[in-house]
């Protein structure tokens, strides 16, 4: 273990932590992100060799332990065995396909049929280790805002574990029937769901705003509850995504299209840049990682600040049918602006206080010239989603969901590089989204019809057409019973939270 592998706020050099202290705390307390300036330093990498002949738990525990050097190898495992058991419905759990002339990495085999579950089966029992760590006998509030997938990642992660309570709040109108469903029939004593009136940005700023409350913090302190995060601001949410690219790389050296040491390229769907940045984290560990293609929908900020530098978050919000993908600030962009300026804190602060009161800011030369090497961006509207759709499944008899098809449709819009092999993420399982993805294969006179089904009508009549299994767990969605009924407004949230929080840990 490296000593020097602490944490610190991406907005100041100060007051470093522990990653079990990061995990715990979740958002730093000047409203920064977590960042380790031992990532970059030559001693922190991933032997390739070594890790190519892992499986994926082996794999998890050597990536885990070097991001996370102040949990024990003990605790790691059985963090690592935990996680990615028979929740998952593949040993591989992050399997490899082919899909055209791109490799499909398949992220959504676990319960909640999203890639949210490979980070939020893994955050609870880290979160577990580091509360027993602190020796403060605090419970930890989980405050939680979603775009659609990760608010049952956590509820399902979170749901019935010692000491954690679990808040979740979805743009009420903004995500699908079934992503609905999951949330509001979650079971257990410790968890609470309620929709706002306002999008995933509305939600996701008012709970930063909860995070930097000081009264509201003081008056949970005396109850002995700390709130903490499970969105990908967390270290602990980002770090288990770094472990997939290790093992996409993995599974083509083992395929034979790739030897030890070549490049490979990934083209991942994005929203609030965790996923991709977790692919940055897999290059700076040492992976040949020859490039990132950034893949938006109509919400393409990304893709404008890619190829201009300008980080303009003032335009109109779209509502897309890759409703996880609505996203206008992605926050972890921030990681990704502190190590492209070498770690200058004071830089990241200045273009974050922009952001807030102008709306947008730019990156101008080292910065932007280092971001445009290494990451490509493209954009698909619903029409090239759903054209996506149709086309991997009319010519590879792959059923792909809207966001993997987001990215499908970047890639084939992005040119390849002959020889190096480029895997397009899968983020969701496409029963997540069967009204769209059904609209999208069927014959476009139908599209009237489909209008006037359920989603559960769409997701029988989608396996009824191309004979792929429904997962179990979406499909008794519609026999469970609605739990979480409440609706609120964006200042309501914070009363929300301390009410929960009093009712889980009274
Ligand atoms: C969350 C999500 C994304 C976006 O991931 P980020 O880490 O927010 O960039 C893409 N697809 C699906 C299905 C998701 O749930």
């Amino acid at each position: 273990m490296s000593n020097s592998y602490l944490y610190h706020s991406t907005r100041n050099d100060n007051d470093a932590v522990t990653s079990k202290q990061a995990i715990l705390t979740g958002l730093a307390p000047d409203g920064g992100l977590y960042v380790s300036d031992a990532l970059t330093d030559d001693a922190t990498t991933v032997d390739l060799a070594t890790i190519c002949g892992e499986d994926y738990h082996a794999q998890a525990r050597r990536v885990l332990g070097t991001l996370l050097p102040d949990y024990t190898a003990d605790e790691i495992a059985q963090c690592v065995a935990g996680a990615y058991g028979p929740r998952f419905d593949t040993p591989a759990v992050t399997p490899l396909v082919p899909l055209g002339a791109d490799w499909l990495l398949e992220l959504w085999h676990g319960p909640t049929c999203a890639f949210k579950d490979v980070a939020l089966q893994m955050l609870p029992r880290l979160m577990s280790v580091a509360r027993t760590a602190d020796g403060t006998g605090n419970n930890v509030m989980i405050v939680t805002a979603t775009s659609g997938d990760t608010g049952k990642a956590a509820l399902e992660g979170f749901a019935d574990v010692p000491g954690c309570g679990v808040s979740v709040f979805y743009p009420d109108g903004g995500v699908s029937d079934v992503q609905r469903l999951q949330m509001v029939t979650q079971r257990g004593g410790n968890v609470a769901v309620a929709g706002i009136r306002g999008n995933f940005d509305d939600a996701q700023t008012q709970v930063k705003h909860i995070f930097g409350d000081r009264e509201l913090a003081a008056r949970l302190a005396d109850e002995h509850i700390v709130l903490s995060s499970a969105n990908s601001i967390n270290v602990g949410r980002l770090v288990p995504q770094v472990v997939y690219y290790f093992s996409a790389y993995a599974q083509l050296v083992a395929a034979g299209k790739l030897a030890l040491g070549d490049p490979v390229e990934f083209c991942v769907p994005t929203g609030n840049f965790g996923d991709v940045l977790a692919g940055y984290y897999a290059k700076l560990l040492g992976l040949p990682v020859s490039r990132l293609i950034v893949a938006s929908n109509s919400n393409d900020v990304l893709t404008e600040f890619i190829r201009t530098g300008v980080y303009n978050r003032q335009r109109p919000f779209e509502k897309t049918i890759s409703p996880s993908m609505d996203i206008l600030v992605s926050s972890n962009l921030e990681r990704l602006l502190y190590y492209l300026s070498d770690g200058d804190t004071a830089y990241v602060a200045g273009k974050m206080r922009e952001l807030d009161e102008q709306g947008s800011y730019r990156v101008e030369g080292e910065v932007f010239e280092r971001l445009t090497s290494l990451f490509g961006c493209g954009e698909a509207d619903d029409d090239q989603t759903r054209a996506a759709i149709r086309d991997a499944w009319e010519h590879t008899g792959h059923l792909i969901d809207t966001h993997t098809a987001v990215a499908k449709c970047v890639s084939d819009a992005t040119p390849r590089t002959a020889g190096v092999p480029r895997v397009v993420l899968s983020t969701a399982n496409p029963y997540k989204f069967s009204r769209a993805v059904l609209t999208a294969i069927s014959d476009p006179a139908d599209a009237a019809s489909i209008d006037e089904l359920s989603d559960f009508a769409c997701m029988g009549t989608l396996r009824a057409k191309t004979g792929v299994a429904v997962p179990p767990q979406l499909a008794e969605l519609q026999e469970l019973p609605e739990l979480h009924t409440t609706v609120c407004d964006q200042a309501e949230m914070g009363g929300f939270v301390q009410r929960e929080a009093e009712r889980i840990f009274s």
